[in-house]
Protein backbone atom coordinates (compact mmCIF):
# COMPACT_ATOMS: atom_id res chain seq x y z
CA UNK A 1 0.00 0.00 0.00
CA UNK A 2 1.55 3.24 -1.35
CA UNK A 3 1.02 6.08 1.42
CA UNK A 4 -2.19 7.15 2.99
CA UNK A 5 -3.57 10.08 3.75
CA UNK A 6 -3.49 11.21 7.39
CA UNK A 7 -5.09 14.72 9.40
CA UNK A 8 -2.86 16.74 7.89
CA UNK A 9 -4.13 16.02 4.52
CA UNK A 10 -7.65 16.74 6.50
CA UNK A 11 -5.90 19.85 7.67
CA UNK A 12 -4.69 21.28 4.37
CA UNK A 13 -8.39 20.35 2.78
CA UNK A 14 -9.92 22.51 5.08
CA UNK A 15 -7.84 25.01 3.89
CA UNK A 16 -8.71 24.60 0.52
CA UNK A 17 -12.79 24.61 1.32
CA UNK A 18 -12.26 27.83 3.38
CA UNK A 19 -14.53 30.19 1.80
CA UNK A 20 -16.24 27.72 -0.38
CA UNK A 21 -17.77 25.48 1.51
CA UNK A 22 -20.37 26.10 4.08
CA UNK A 23 -19.21 25.64 7.81
CA UNK A 24 -22.31 23.81 8.61
CA UNK A 25 -24.44 24.23 11.48
CA UNK A 26 -24.01 21.60 14.65
CA UNK A 27 -28.05 20.63 16.01
CA UNK A 28 -29.27 19.58 18.94
CA UNK A 29 -32.68 18.15 20.28
CA UNK A 30 -34.02 18.56 24.19
CA UNK A 31 -36.40 16.31 23.09
CA UNK A 32 -34.00 13.71 21.75
CA UNK A 33 -31.74 14.23 24.49
CA UNK A 34 -34.45 13.37 27.97
CA UNK A 35 -35.25 10.37 25.36
CA UNK A 36 -32.15 9.05 25.06
CA UNK A 37 -30.62 10.39 28.59
CA UNK A 38 -27.24 11.68 26.64
CA UNK A 39 -26.45 14.56 24.58
CA UNK A 40 -26.26 14.20 21.05
CA UNK A 41 -24.99 16.64 18.53
CA UNK A 42 -25.84 16.43 14.72
CA UNK A 43 -23.07 17.49 12.36
CA UNK A 44 -25.90 19.04 9.55
CA UNK A 45 -24.34 18.15 6.22
CA UNK A 46 -28.13 18.12 4.40
CA UNK A 47 -27.33 22.26 4.86
CA UNK A 48 -23.91 21.69 2.62
CA UNK A 49 -23.60 23.81 -0.68
CA UNK A 50 -25.73 20.84 -3.37
CA UNK A 51 -26.91 19.42 -0.21
CA UNK A 52 -24.34 16.78 0.68
CA UNK A 53 -21.04 16.70 2.25
CA UNK A 54 -19.30 15.46 -0.97
CA UNK A 55 -19.04 19.40 -2.14
CA UNK A 56 -15.68 18.91 0.32
CA UNK A 57 -14.23 15.90 -1.13
CA UNK A 58 -14.83 16.98 -4.93
CA UNK A 59 -14.03 20.54 -4.44
CA UNK A 60 -10.87 19.41 -2.53
CA UNK A 61 -9.58 16.94 -5.27
CA UNK A 62 -10.63 19.59 -8.02
CA UNK A 63 -8.68 22.53 -6.74
CA UNK A 64 -5.42 20.54 -6.84
CA UNK A 65 -5.62 19.97 -10.81
CA UNK A 66 -2.83 21.18 -12.26
CA UNK A 67 -3.58 23.70 -14.85
CA UNK A 68 -3.42 21.62 -17.69
CA UNK A 69 -5.62 19.05 -16.20
CA UNK A 70 -8.05 21.89 -15.57
CA UNK A 71 -8.26 22.97 -18.74
CA UNK A 72 -8.98 19.66 -20.21
CA UNK A 73 -11.56 19.19 -17.33
CA UNK A 74 -12.93 16.69 -14.88
CA UNK A 75 -15.25 13.14 -15.80
CA UNK A 76 -17.26 11.18 -13.15
CA UNK A 77 -19.96 8.51 -13.00
CA UNK A 78 -22.18 9.02 -10.95
CA UNK A 79 -26.75 9.45 -10.29
CA UNK A 80 -26.61 11.17 -7.23
CA UNK A 81 -25.17 13.35 -4.99
CA UNK A 82 -21.09 13.07 -6.47
CA UNK A 83 -22.18 14.32 -9.72
CA UNK A 84 -23.66 17.15 -8.36
CA UNK A 85 -20.85 18.00 -5.81
CA UNK A 86 -18.50 17.18 -9.01
CA UNK A 87 -20.25 20.02 -11.64
CA UNK A 88 -20.44 22.78 -8.74
CA UNK A 89 -17.03 22.29 -7.89
CA UNK A 90 -16.00 22.34 -11.08
CA UNK A 91 -18.08 25.65 -12.29
CA UNK A 92 -16.80 27.57 -9.15
CA UNK A 93 -13.22 26.61 -10.38
CA UNK A 94 -13.57 27.17 -13.88
CA UNK A 95 -12.95 23.25 -14.74
CA UNK A 96 -15.26 21.83 -17.89
CA UNK A 97 -17.24 18.96 -16.04
CA UNK A 98 -18.51 15.52 -18.22
CA UNK A 99 -20.73 13.34 -16.08
CA UNK A 100 -21.98 9.87 -16.75
CA UNK A 101 -25.32 8.86 -16.15
CA UNK A 102 -27.78 6.58 -15.98
CA UNK A 103 -30.67 7.18 -19.02
CA UNK A 104 -33.09 6.65 -16.22
CA UNK A 105 -32.02 8.54 -13.66
CA UNK A 106 -33.98 11.00 -11.70
CA UNK A 107 -34.79 13.54 -13.62
CA UNK A 108 -34.29 15.95 -10.82
CA UNK A 109 -30.58 15.20 -10.45
CA UNK A 110 -29.83 14.95 -14.27
CA UNK A 111 -31.16 19.10 -14.14
CA UNK A 112 -29.64 19.60 -11.00
CA UNK A 113 -26.51 18.57 -12.52
CA UNK A 114 -27.05 20.38 -15.40
CA UNK A 115 -28.06 23.50 -13.92
CA UNK A 116 -24.34 23.46 -12.07
CA UNK A 117 -22.93 23.23 -15.44
CA UNK A 118 -22.19 19.54 -16.02
CA UNK A 119 -22.41 18.21 -19.13
CA UNK A 120 -24.13 14.95 -18.85
CA UNK A 121 -23.55 11.67 -20.74
CA UNK A 122 -26.53 9.73 -20.86
CA UNK A 123 -25.74 5.76 -20.80
CA UNK A 124 -27.84 2.65 -20.47
CA UNK A 125 -26.99 0.83 -17.18
CA UNK A 126 -28.73 -2.77 -18.13
CA UNK A 127 -26.07 -2.66 -21.11
CA UNK A 128 -23.25 -0.56 -20.98
CA UNK A 129 -20.85 -0.10 -18.28
CA UNK A 130 -20.44 3.17 -17.15
CA UNK A 131 -16.97 2.63 -15.31
CA UNK A 132 -15.35 1.60 -19.02
CA UNK A 133 -17.79 4.52 -20.67
CA UNK A 134 -15.71 7.07 -17.92
CA UNK A 135 -12.42 5.84 -18.84
CA UNK A 136 -12.86 5.88 -22.51
CA UNK A 137 -13.81 9.45 -21.95
CA UNK A 138 -10.65 10.10 -19.61
CA UNK A 139 -8.62 8.72 -22.54
CA UNK A 140 -9.89 10.27 -25.75
CA UNK A 141 -10.40 13.92 -24.30
CA UNK A 142 -7.42 13.61 -21.71
CA UNK A 143 -10.15 13.99 -19.24
CA UNK A 144 -9.03 13.54 -15.06
CA UNK A 145 -11.69 10.67 -13.19
CA UNK A 146 -12.48 11.53 -10.15
CA UNK A 147 -13.76 8.59 -8.34
CA UNK A 148 -16.95 9.29 -5.96
CA UNK A 149 -14.93 7.90 -2.48
CA UNK A 150 -11.77 5.94 -3.04
CA UNK A 151 -9.20 8.95 -4.05
CA UNK A 152 -7.04 10.79 -1.34
CA UNK A 153 -8.36 13.70 -2.01
CA UNK A 154 -11.58 12.80 -1.83
CA UNK A 155 -11.58 11.13 1.23
CA UNK A 156 -9.23 13.60 2.71
CA UNK A 157 -11.99 16.35 2.13
CA UNK A 158 -14.76 14.54 3.74
CA UNK A 159 -12.59 14.31 6.86
CA UNK A 160 -13.10 18.07 7.37
CA UNK A 161 -16.91 17.23 8.48
CA UNK A 162 -15.58 15.45 11.48
CA UNK A 163 -12.80 18.03 11.84
CA UNK A 164 -15.63 21.11 12.18
CA UNK A 165 -18.05 18.96 14.54
CA UNK A 166 -14.54 18.06 17.21
CA UNK A 167 -13.83 21.83 17.00
CA UNK A 168 -17.36 23.23 17.64
CA UNK A 169 -18.30 20.78 20.41
CA UNK A 170 -15.25 18.81 21.68
CA UNK A 171 -14.20 15.42 22.43
CA UNK A 172 -16.95 12.90 22.31
CA UNK A 173 -17.62 9.53 23.60
CA UNK A 174 -18.80 7.85 19.92
CA UNK A 175 -19.42 9.03 16.45
CA UNK A 176 -21.57 7.84 13.77
CA UNK A 177 -20.92 7.93 10.20
CA UNK A 178 -22.81 6.66 7.45
CA UNK A 179 -21.23 4.53 4.84
CA UNK A 180 -21.33 3.56 1.00
CA UNK A 181 -18.13 3.35 -0.18
CA UNK A 182 -16.28 4.74 3.26
CA UNK A 183 -14.82 8.41 2.00
CA UNK A 184 -16.77 9.98 4.57
CA UNK A 185 -15.96 7.44 7.27
CA UNK A 186 -12.36 6.91 6.79
CA UNK A 187 -12.03 10.79 6.18
CA UNK A 188 -13.83 11.73 9.24
CA UNK A 189 -11.55 8.90 11.45
CA UNK A 190 -8.41 10.46 10.68
CA UNK A 191 -9.64 13.59 11.98
CA UNK A 192 -11.22 11.50 15.09
CA UNK A 193 -8.54 9.64 15.90
CA UNK A 194 -6.78 13.55 15.65
CA UNK A 195 -9.02 15.26 18.15
CA UNK A 196 -11.02 13.11 20.04
CA UNK A 197 -8.80 9.73 19.97
CA UNK A 198 -10.93 8.10 22.86
CA UNK A 199 -13.99 8.55 20.97
CA UNK A 200 -15.54 5.27 19.44
CA UNK A 201 -16.23 5.49 15.71
CA UNK A 202 -19.11 3.48 13.84
CA UNK A 203 -20.02 3.28 10.70
CA UNK A 204 -23.32 2.54 9.42
CA UNK A 205 -24.87 0.56 6.59
CA UNK A 206 -28.06 -0.15 4.84
CA UNK A 207 -29.15 -3.61 6.30
CA UNK A 208 -29.94 -5.12 2.79
CA UNK A 209 -25.99 -4.20 1.93
CA UNK A 210 -24.05 -4.84 4.77
CA UNK A 211 -20.66 -5.35 2.66
CA UNK A 212 -18.57 -3.32 4.44
CA UNK A 213 -19.43 -4.74 7.80
CA UNK A 214 -18.68 -8.25 6.24
CA UNK A 215 -15.47 -6.79 5.13
CA UNK A 216 -14.26 -5.18 8.39
CA UNK A 217 -14.91 -8.49 10.30
CA UNK A 218 -13.46 -10.60 7.70
CA UNK A 219 -10.72 -8.27 7.09
CA UNK A 220 -10.84 -8.50 3.03
CA UNK A 221 -13.02 -6.20 1.03
CA UNK A 222 -16.20 -7.90 0.27
CA UNK A 223 -18.16 -7.61 -3.00
CA UNK A 224 -21.90 -7.98 -2.85
CA UNK A 225 -24.60 -6.73 -5.86
CA UNK A 226 -26.45 -3.55 -5.78
CA UNK A 227 -28.30 -3.89 -2.33
CA UNK A 228 -32.12 -2.97 -2.67
CA UNK A 229 -32.48 -0.16 -0.25
CA UNK A 230 -34.30 3.10 -0.12
CA UNK A 231 -30.74 4.72 1.26
CA UNK A 232 -29.65 5.34 -2.68
CA UNK A 233 -26.35 7.32 -1.51
CA UNK A 234 -24.94 4.30 0.43
CA UNK A 235 -25.96 1.27 -2.44
CA UNK A 236 -22.57 0.86 -2.91
CA UNK A 237 -21.01 -2.86 -3.99
CA UNK A 238 -17.55 -2.72 -2.18
CA UNK A 239 -15.30 -0.63 0.05
CA UNK A 240 -12.47 1.27 -1.53
CA UNK A 241 -8.14 0.07 -1.75
CA UNK A 242 -7.77 3.84 0.58
CA UNK A 243 -10.92 3.42 2.26
CA UNK A 244 -10.87 -0.11 3.75
CA UNK A 245 -7.11 0.43 5.37
CA UNK A 246 -8.12 3.56 7.29
CA UNK A 247 -11.45 1.97 8.44
CA UNK A 248 -9.49 -1.28 9.66
CA UNK A 249 -7.01 0.89 11.65
CA UNK A 250 -9.24 3.82 13.03
CA UNK A 251 -12.96 2.48 13.72
CA UNK A 252 -14.48 0.70 16.15
CA UNK A 253 -17.26 -1.58 14.40
CA UNK A 254 -19.75 -1.25 11.42
CA UNK A 255 -23.17 -1.15 12.39
CA UNK A 256 -26.72 -1.50 9.60
CA UNK A 257 -30.23 0.07 9.80
CA UNK A 258 -33.19 -0.88 8.44
CA UNK A 259 -35.30 0.85 6.39
CA UNK A 260 -38.38 0.69 8.34
CA UNK A 261 -35.60 2.27 11.33
CA UNK A 262 -34.49 4.91 8.29
CA UNK A 263 -37.87 6.42 7.71
CA UNK A 264 -38.93 6.62 11.63
CA UNK A 265 -35.42 8.91 11.80
CA UNK A 266 -36.37 11.22 8.66
CA UNK A 267 -39.85 11.76 10.32
CA UNK A 268 -38.57 12.28 14.04
CA UNK A 269 -35.72 14.79 12.40
CA UNK A 270 -38.71 16.78 10.40
CA UNK A 271 -40.96 16.68 12.85
CA UNK A 272 -38.98 17.41 15.80
CA UNK A 273 -35.98 19.48 14.11
CA UNK A 274 -37.20 20.89 10.90
CA UNK A 275 -34.22 19.27 9.19
CA UNK A 276 -35.09 17.53 5.80
CA UNK A 277 -32.61 14.80 5.62
CA UNK A 278 -32.49 11.57 2.68
CA UNK A 279 -32.96 8.33 3.59
CA UNK A 280 -29.01 7.49 3.57
CA UNK A 281 -28.40 10.92 5.55
CA UNK A 282 -30.51 9.04 8.56
CA UNK A 283 -27.98 6.05 8.87
CA UNK A 284 -26.01 7.38 12.02
CA UNK A 285 -28.99 8.57 13.69
CA UNK A 286 -30.31 4.87 13.21
CA UNK A 287 -27.67 3.28 15.03
CA UNK A 288 -27.08 5.57 17.75
CA UNK A 289 -30.69 4.83 18.49
CA UNK A 290 -30.28 1.26 18.45
CA UNK A 291 -27.75 1.72 21.01
CA UNK A 292 -29.57 4.12 23.86
CA UNK A 293 -28.47 1.68 26.39
CA UNK A 294 -25.07 1.34 26.45
CA UNK A 295 -24.68 5.72 25.38
CA UNK A 296 -27.06 6.69 28.67
CA UNK A 297 -25.11 9.72 30.04
CA UNK A 298 -22.86 10.16 26.90
CA UNK A 299 -21.76 12.62 24.32
CA UNK A 300 -22.55 11.61 21.13
CA UNK A 301 -21.94 12.80 17.44
CA UNK A 302 -24.08 12.39 14.36
CA UNK A 303 -23.47 13.27 11.00
CA UNK A 304 -26.22 13.76 8.80
CA UNK A 305 -24.94 12.85 5.72
CA UNK A 306 -27.18 14.70 3.15
CA UNK A 307 -30.73 16.11 2.17
CA UNK A 308 -31.15 15.58 -1.30
CA UNK A 309 -34.48 13.64 -2.14
CA UNK A 310 -37.43 15.61 -4.14
CA UNK A 311 -40.68 16.04 -1.94
CA UNK A 312 -42.95 13.45 -3.70
CA UNK A 313 -40.80 10.99 -2.56
CA UNK A 314 -40.27 11.97 0.53
CA UNK A 315 -43.92 12.32 1.44
CA UNK A 316 -44.19 9.01 0.28
CA UNK A 317 -41.57 7.57 2.38
CA UNK A 318 -43.28 9.25 5.58
CA UNK A 319 -46.79 8.17 5.02
CA UNK A 320 -45.87 4.46 3.82
C1 LIG B 1 -22.20 9.37 -0.82
C2 LIG B 1 -23.08 9.48 0.34
C3 LIG B 1 -22.92 8.66 1.48
C4 LIG B 1 -21.84 7.59 1.55
O1 LIG B 1 -20.56 8.15 1.49
P1 LIG B 1 -19.27 7.26 1.19
O2 LIG B 1 -18.15 8.20 1.21
O3 LIG B 1 -19.49 6.58 -0.14
O4 LIG B 1 -19.21 6.23 2.27
C5 LIG B 1 -23.74 8.87 2.57
N1 LIG B 1 -24.72 9.80 2.55
C6 LIG B 1 -24.93 10.59 1.47
C7 LIG B 1 -26.01 11.59 1.53
C8 LIG B 1 -24.11 10.47 0.33
O5 LIG B 1 -24.33 11.25 -0.73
Amino acid sequence: MNHLPTFDDVIAASKRLEGHARRTPVMTSRTLDDAMDAQVFFKCENFQRMGAFKFRGAFNALSQFSPEQKRAGVVAFSSGNHAQAIALSARILGIPATIVMPRDAPKTKVDATRGYGGHVVMYDRYTEDREQIGRDLAEQHGLTLIPPYDHPHVLAGQGTTAMELFEDVGELDALFVCLGGGGLLSGCALATRALSPACRIYGVEPEAGNDGQQSFRSGQIVHIDTPNTIADGAQTQHLGQLTFPIIQRDVDDILTASDTELVECMSFLAERMKLVVEPTGCLGFAAARQMKDELRGKRIGVIISGGNVDMARFASLLIS
